[in-house]
């Protein structure tokens, strides 16, 4: 795919986080995968002002945090870059302080199989971190070492990650984990959640290998 055309999807899932909700503010960020480098949203702009080349550009292999762009990347750039280095499997990547599954990161607890699309992360609960600043290297060990082979990870007292193959499968993730969050703690204020077992999530996992792709 041409690296305009991505850039443009990168604006496009940018304004769909804006709408939907999952975006607070400029707290929000996403990137995606371009050969040896990621494109990534830049620091300190509001979705509604953003145009495609103002996405930054920087090499995944480079240590400094050196980009291309006329902004500076977002200023969590570090752990997209080093989830990209961890999986080889990730396209995509969407950050977001969104409002559900923000709140279940300050209590700093797990969501579990409350649900059965958590398969969809290809796990059978998505791991909450510990507190590290944003931006910071140590924040970013947390998140690569927790998120694992898992396809989200909450980020204690922070927010929440999504990765996908593809920036529609990212987004999609992205959604999907803010929804099952807000069912979870709706649950929990009339009883107690059944939880379903590792086999069953385990047994669904691959029927989510080609999920809601549409392309
Ligand atoms: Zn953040």
């Amino acid at each position: 795919m041409q690296v305009h055309v991505i850039r443009g999807e990168m604006l496009a899932a940018c304004q769909e986080m804006n709408r939907t909700g999952l975006n607070q503010g400029t707290s929000g960020n996403l990137s995606v995968r371009v050969d040896g480098s990621m494109l990534i949203t830049p620091t300190a702009t509001p979705y509604d002002q953003l145009t495609p080349d103002m996405m930054a550009s920087m090499r995944i292999g480079d240590e400094k945090g050196r980009f291309t762009g006329p902004r500076a990347p977002s200023s969590e750039w570090r752990f997209h870059r080093d989830i990209y280095r961890a999986r080889s499997d990730v396209g995509a990547i969407v950050h977001a302080h969104a409002p559900y599954a923000t709140a279940l990161s300050m209590l700093r607890k797990p969501l579990p199989a409350a649900h059965y699309m958590i398969a969809a992360f290809n796990t059978h609960e998505i791991i909450c971190t510990d507190y590290a600043p944003y931006g910071t290297a140590d924040l970013s060990a947390l998140v690569v070492a927790r998120l694992g082979e898992a396809h989200g990870v909450l980020l204690g007292s922070h927010g929440m990650i999504a990765v996908g193959e593809t920036l529609e499968r990212a987004l999609w993730r992205a959604h999907e984990l803010e929804t099952i969050v807000r069912q979870y703690m709706l649950a929990c204020q009339m009883g107690e959640p059944v939880i379903l077992s590792k086999e069953e999530i385990e047994a669904l996992i691959p029927r989510f290998a080609a999920y809601g792709v549409t392309a």
